[in-house]
């Protein structure tokens, strides 16, 4: 029977996915079907494993995502991947509007010498270790050495320094998966450093995440008086940028004691240029260039030195992963799209419109934006689609193991029964783990 309601598919189970389904309740009400997809067994996408394991309240945001999912016209479709599984032409014939909201999973490539050595990992990967993502599980970092090195100036490489000088005791209350708290545990790390090609006033970090530095039992920020601009420059700053410039003016000011904590040093003005192996093939060293700023933009200088660093962990953003079929941007690394348009039907939100920018909550208004689009191209429209129940059909053909929102309430409801003390839940690591649980 012909459908009367747009019948819409939403490609991942991020914030972007689920503000967009929100979204759409609030367009058309209970007169809307939608269908949310996702490749792992498990929702929520960056909450699960992209937050810091130690910021729960930023977590806590999934509750609203499961109230969207638990309404009746929303359905949670795990464990199948657009563009393996199913493609997108496919999904385009059954459903009114396909709207890709896969996020930024993937590292911008570091692209210098010695960048494939052991003991150099994206951030995407790092982050995806500690927080149990079944790709990134089997990770190993090795933290034997003493000199980590964090390249970029974003919140992500703030929270990959946190996480590395964070002793055990700092990690209760939070949901860092067993095996990463264990190595963390028995890590023989004595310094983190942070490596900004440009300056403090061009930093992307929010005084939230900078300022928890001062807070921390061992870790000692570090900044060199000598990097700061005049103090007059930084009227010009919109205010959360002075907010930041004005932390690191406040840790410039409170000169370390040698020796005593565990230093989180910024070298601002120094950008990466070589990465140094060992005989083993492993990292050591990373050799880099004083900058200057030439309008606005870092110029190397000449003058290079070597830091020693037995891990290094690159966190100089990210970029969605193409999906067969569907125009992609090279050079953004996100879908080719005008304001979220891809093609007929076609669309994109959050992270695959815009690129990897903004906070959790940016993506609200995206999602907002983008049902509006889709009510406009939509408005007058035959509605023929067979949408949700045409794919119930594919799922059969095909034999696709699909997980629902109940499924993934047995998943959720297992990883909190197997926390350790004072943590909200172990996560399964592996997705045949997460599959058997949904199946009991
Ligand atoms: P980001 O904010 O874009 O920062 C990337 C950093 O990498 C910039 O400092 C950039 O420097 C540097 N960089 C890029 N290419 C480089 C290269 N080749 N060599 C050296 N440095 C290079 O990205 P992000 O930190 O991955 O964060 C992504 C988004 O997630 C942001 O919107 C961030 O605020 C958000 N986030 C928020 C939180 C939170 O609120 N707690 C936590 C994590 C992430 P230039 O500026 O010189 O290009």
């Amino acid at each position: 029977m012909p459908q009367t309601t747009p019948q819409i598919a939403i490609i991942g189970s991020g914030p972007a996915g689920y503000y967009t389904a929100e979204a759409a309740q609030k367009q058309w009400g209970q007169d809307v079907r939608i269908d949310i997809f996702d490749r792992m067994p498990v929702p929520y996408g960056l909450i699960r494993s992209g937050v810091a394991p130690d910021h729960q309240s930023v977590k806590g945001v999934s509750r609203r995502y499961e109230t969207v999912s638990l309404s009746g016209h929303v359905r949670f479709i795990g464990h199948v991947a657009v563009g393996s599984d199913v493609s997108v032409e496919e999904l385009l014939e059954l459903y009114d509007a396909v709207v890709l909201a896969t996020g930024a999973p993937g590292d911008r490539k570091l692209d210098l010498p010695g960048a494939t050595l052991g003991n150099v990992f994206g951030s995407a990967a790092l982050v995806g270790w500690y927080n149990g993502h079944p790709e990134f599980a089997s990770l190993a970092p090795d933290l034997s050495g003493k000199h980590a090195v964090v390249i970029g100036n974003g919140n992500v490489a703030l929270d990959v320094a946190r996480i590395l000088a964070k002793t055990q005791d700092e990690f209760t209350g939070s949901d860092i998966v067993g095996h990463a708290l264990e190595a963390l545990t028995a890590s023989r790390l004595e310094s983190v450093t942070i490596l900004g090609r440009r300056g403090p006033h061009q930093i992307a970090m929010t005084p939230k995440e900078l300022g928890e530095l001062a807070h921390l039992e061992r870790a000692v920020p570090h900044v060199d008086p000598a990097h700061l601009p005049p103090v007059e420059e930084d009227a010009a700053l919109d205010p959360g940028l002075r907010k930041s410039v004005q932390l690191l003016r406040k840790y410039a000011s409170e000169t370390p004691e040698e020796g005593v904590g565990f230093p989180v040093n910024f070298a601002f003005y120094t950008a990466p240029r070589a990465l140094v192996g060992d005989a083993s093939g492993k990292v050591h060293a990373i050799e880099v260039e004083r900058t200057t700023l030439v309008d606005g933009k870092a110029v190397g200088t000449g003058e290079l030195r070597r830091l020693p660093a037995d891990l290094v962990v690159s966190c100089i953003g990210y970029q969605t992963s193409p999906i067969a079929g569907v125009p992609y941007n090279e050079m953004r690394g996100r879908f080719a799209n005008e304001e979220g348009r891809i093609l007929p039907g076609l669309y994109c939100v959050g992270w695959a419109r815009r690129g990897p920018s903004g906070t959790i909550g940016t993506n609200r208004p995206d999602g907002f934006a983008i049902v509006d689009r889709i009510a406009q191209d939509l408005a007058g429209a035959a509605l023929t689609k067979p949408g949700g129940d045409g794919f119930d059909a594919l799922v059969a053909e095909r034999g696709l193991d699909v997980i629902t929102f109940r499924d993934w309430q047995k998943i959720d409801a297992a990883e909190v029964a197997r926390a350790r003390s004072n943590a909200p839940r172990e996560k399964i690591i592996d997705v045949d783990g997460m599959i058997g649980i949904a199946h009991t």
